[in-house]
């Protein structure tokens, strides 16, 4: 669904993304892991249209990103740190964005099943981090993305909240949607990710199956797979 190819993004004299070539698959969900610092949130903004790539191309469905700006509604995306009006009530937040998107379609059992009702009428400003979270992922779920985007969906996440968000991303993926998840957390990508792509220093120094990356690093587990990546050992 989601392709780049040859993808380079400077910022200046700072070269961030060096050549990324990189597929992201219907009904699959992919960890993105890499150091801070190593390109991941440029990646991101790439794909979500945020910045334009100095060189490469980027595909939805085939078709090159900037043909037409509509491939955007079809994303869902939850940053890291949402800014969120802070002054509406979590009720009245939902109701201005089905007001922006008028005819379409909400995932009410999604929005039930992430247990926001709770605090749907405390304002958004009073809400804990972990909440505001919760908030923000739900917003990326709302209108049943072809594509979802999650930038550290689980911090600050209780483990109650943390499960719910696991198991509407697994209803995710069997619906046969393309998920791009960015996490430092690596026991709980190895959880629920079917791929990886790992970002070093602007370049892609894996994108598969976790399975392949655990065979080709000789390991069981992703930690220390991505260790074996990052200490040069076996680079593949
Ligand atoms: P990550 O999300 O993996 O931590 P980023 O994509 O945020 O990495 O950043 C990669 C590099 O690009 C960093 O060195 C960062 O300082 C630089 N960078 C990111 N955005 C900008 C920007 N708007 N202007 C200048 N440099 C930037």
């Amino acid at each position: 669904m989601i392709s780049l190819e040859g993808v380079r993004k400077a910022y200046g004299s700072r070269r961030v993304l060096e050549g990324v070539s990189l597929s992201l698959t219907p009904g699959r969900i992919t960890g993105l892991v890499g150091p801070n610092g190593s390109g991941k949130t440029t990646l991101i903004k790439l794909i979500l249209g945020l910045a334009r790539p100095d060189a490469g191309r980027m595909l939805f469905d085939g078709v090159p990103f900037d043909a037409d700006g509509l491939y955007r509604a079809r994303i869902g995306y939850a940053p890291q740190s949402p800014r969120l009006p802070d002054h509406l009530a979590v009720g009245e937040l939902f109701a201005m964005l089905r007001a922006l998107r008028p005819g379409a379609a909400v995932d009410e059992a999604m929005l039930e099943s992430f247990g926001l009702r709770a605090e749907w009428g405390t304002a958004v400003g009073k809400l804990s981090g972990g909440w505001r979270q919760k908030l923000a992922n739900a917003c990326a779920f709302l209108f049943s993305p072809d594509v979802l985007i999650l930038d550290e969906p689980t911090a600050g996440l209780d483990p109650v909240a943390s499960g719910l968000l696991k198991s509407a991303l697994r209803k995710a993926r069997a619906d046969g949607r393309t998920i791009l998840i960015s996490s430092h957390i690596l026991v709980e990508l190895e959880e629920f990710a079917d791929d990886v792509a790992f970002l070093n220093d602007g370049a892609l120094r894996f994108a598969g199956p976790i399975e392949s990356l655990l065979k080709e690093t000789g390991t069981r587990r992703l930690e220390p797979a991505v260790a074996a990546l990052l200490s040069g050992l076996k680079v593949v």
